[in-house]
């Protein structure tokens, strides 16, 4: 009995110890035995060090859920070399990364020097630092709304190292993270550098295309953004339907033919085309094309969240702080909307159906695709 009790015992020690083997070696090669060190520079070094400094500065303990890391590291240069090891410095540093949405990474110019932002959600405190002739430079902005929404404090910190381009690109995106807005919406945003209600108005209509209007076999996507607009960058990003790739073809249009093409959706002084994209489904083998032509009713959109749309055109353009504070309070605004109650701002100007290759001939053409689409069905 004894003897049968050890032969027992053995037999489920080897199975046991099989076992380890055989689900433990999954565990060994999924990388980690190959973890490797970023090369340290100098100018990395300095940028770990001034990047602790700021960390510090926010009184948030490592991983905190209102810690926010924005930066275009991978993108912009760091002293003319690439700035890519920055972004595993962030993550040491303060434990944001992408996989918890904690860390977001803006496409920048790659002539534009290494920056990063780190911005507390319950206070509104945001450190920026970046690469100068200097070394790293720090500069501290409170980003509040109550605070930053207003034309002096706006122009204040404009003045600074962080500059009107990278303020409106930081305050978008933090506030819009603050409200919990979806990956997709933040990914299109990193893409575009920034949230504004044009690239609002792509993601809501990307939305949708997708319930409304989805593919079926053989078909595949092809959009006319005319006139260009910021919507057009979501739409790529969603869809990967992109202009290298011949996905989207941007066209400009006159205003003049914007406000004949919008029909109802126009108003006096708009300031944002309501023509928002030709979105097309097309089957090549069955030569088909199904179309609609999507507008987006800023008129409704601008009364239902007190809007002062004049702000949006501001006499003195770009210049004036109205231009971007407008901008980012009304993007705000969306980030704490419904997405239901958006989908209802998507109008359908007008479906078609085509021929593949006649849909093809407009979006490869100089012509104006509206008149021909407007034309339809009417000889
Ligand atoms: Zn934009």
């Amino acid at each position: 009995m004894r003897r049968k009790f050890f032969w027992l015992c053995l037999f489920l020690f080897f199975l046991s110890a099989n076992h380890v083997f055989i689900f433990s070696k999954p565990a060994f090669s999924c990388g980690f035995e190959q973890y490797r060190e970023i090369k340290y520079t100098r100018e990395l070094v300095q940028g770990m060090n001034a990047l602790y400094d700021s960390f510090k500065e926010t009184g948030l303990s490592k991983g905190s859920d209102d810690l926010l890391a924005i930066t275009n590291a991978g993108y912009g240069h760091l002293n003319g070399e690439d700035s890519i090891g920055f972004l595993d410095i962030i993550t040491s540093v303060t434990a944001c990364t992408q996989g918890t949405k904690s860390l977001l990474v803006v496409h920048t110019p790659e002539y534009e020097p290494l920056w990063c932002a780190l911005y507390r959600r319950d206070n509104g405190n945001l450190f920026f630092i970046k690469w100068t002739k200097k070394g790293f430079v720090r500069q501290k902005i409170n980003i509040t709304p109550e605070k930053i929404f207003k034309r002096e404090a706006w122009k204040k910190a404009t003045k600074g190292i962080i500059g009107t381009k990278n303020l409106f690109s930081i305050v978008t995106l933090a506030h819009s993270w603050s409200k919990n807005v979806p990956w997709k919406l933040l990914k299109c945003a990193q893409f575009h550098n920034h949230i504004c209600p044009g690239l609002n108005a792509g993601y809501i209509i990307a939305e949708y295309i997708k319930q409304k209007f989805p593919l079926s076999r053989g078909e595949n996507y092809t959009f006319i953004a005319s006139p260009p607009s910021c919507a057009a960058d979501a739409i790529q990003v969603l869809f990967d339907s992109t202009a290298g790739k011949k996905g989207l073809y941007a066209k400009h249009l006159s205003r003049k033919m914007v406000q004949k093409y919008s029909g109802n959706l126009w108003f006096k002084n708009a300031p944002i085309s309501p023509l928002i994209v030709i979105a097309m489904r097309l089957n090549k083998a069955l030569n088909s094309c199904e179309g609609l032509l999507l507008g987006f009713d800023w008129k409704k959109l601008f009364e239902d969240t007190k809007t002062d749309y004049s702000q949006f055109a501001p006499p003195q353009g770009k210049k004036d702080p109205l231009y971007f504070i407008s901008r980012a309070s009304l993007s705000l605004k969306l980030a704490s909307m419904k997405l239901q109650n958006k989908l209802k701002y998507v109008k359908v100007l007008k479906s078609f159906m085509v021929p593949a290759s006649l849909s093809l001939k407009w979006a490869g053409s100089h012509n104006d695709p509206y008149e021909d689409i407007f034309q339809l069905g009417k000889n």
